[in-house]
């Protein structure tokens, strides 16, 4: 669906589609879920012996808070902006991802996360103003991607909350660099955090978090295939949930 050539319905303060004032699941904690692992198997990244990470592991794979197809709340509402739409998806995503990861951050350290990883051969690299591309430890990585995202949003030039103000021609270029990231922390949490979500029992709602976020991401053209499955050789680990939640039904083919 492309971002251009849409008229703007009126709008107010943006608010966000998900936690209780719209058709989405809301991802607070709290919920019951599948079992955690045993005590003994709570350090292992790997679930079995065939060294599938425990994210693709039954009954991890499918645990959610929605059961279905995640098209129906991704798609655009009648009478909203597509600009709009996708304004008040990203801060729901953002806000959401910002606070999952509040609750890991004791366990991401430059000691456990030297590098921002996102499968066995990845570890992405920030890429400074200068083009230059440069390793962080992955807490360092992804409070700069966070702290720049928060000052993006808080831009009225960029997200304009005030009927006075339009969405900029760089718009979309912008949500996909924001959504490219975000991505980037997801598959780092799945990766090297997959565990410490199973203990907070929160598999259900981060594994509908990311859903929601690969379903939207592919209905409004945000993310390139490539992206979610990394490059040859340097598969994201995550990507494959791409692929296993489109064979279960919960994200369109
Ligand atoms: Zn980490």
């Amino acid at each position: 669906m492309s971002f251009f050539g849409r008229n703007r319905a009126p709008r107010g303060t943006r608010r966000s589609p998900t936690p209780g004032s719209g058709p989405g699941p809301g991802y607070g904690r709290g919920a019951p879920s599948s079992q955690p692992p045993s005590p003994g198997a709570s350090s292992a990244v790997f679930g079995n012996t065939e060294g599938k990470p425990l994210y693709l592991c039954s009954p991890f794979v499918s645990s959610a808070l929605v059961k279905g197809n995640f098209k129906t709340i991704v798609v655009l509402p009648k009478y909203v902006d597509i600009m709009e739409w996708v304004a008040v998806n990203i801060y729901d995503f953002f806000t959401n991802l910002n606070e999952f990861y509040g609750v890991l951050a004791e366990c991401c350290t430059q000691h456990s996360c030297p590098t921002m990883s996102a499968g066995p051969n990845l570890n992405y690299l920030w890429q400074q103003t200068s083009g230059k591309f440069v390793p962080m430890t992955a807490p360092q990585y992804i409070d700069t991607v966070m702290s720049s995202i928060q000052i993006m949003l808080d831009d009225e030039t960029i997200f304009p909350t005030n009927n006075n103000h339009e969405f900029q021609r760089t718009f979309p270029g912008v949500s996909r660099h924001i959504y490219r990231q975000l991505l980037r922390i997801f598959a780092h949490i799945y990766h090297a955090h997959f565990t410490h979500i199973l203990h907070l029992r929160a598999e259900p709602h981060f594994n509908s978090l990311f859903a929601h976020f690969l379903a939207f991401g592919k209905e409004f053209d945000l993310l390139e295939v490539r992206e979610i499955m990394g490059e040859p050789g340097q598969p994201v680990g995550a990507g494959l949930l791409w692929e296993k939640w489109r064979d279960l039904g919960t994200l369109e083919k």
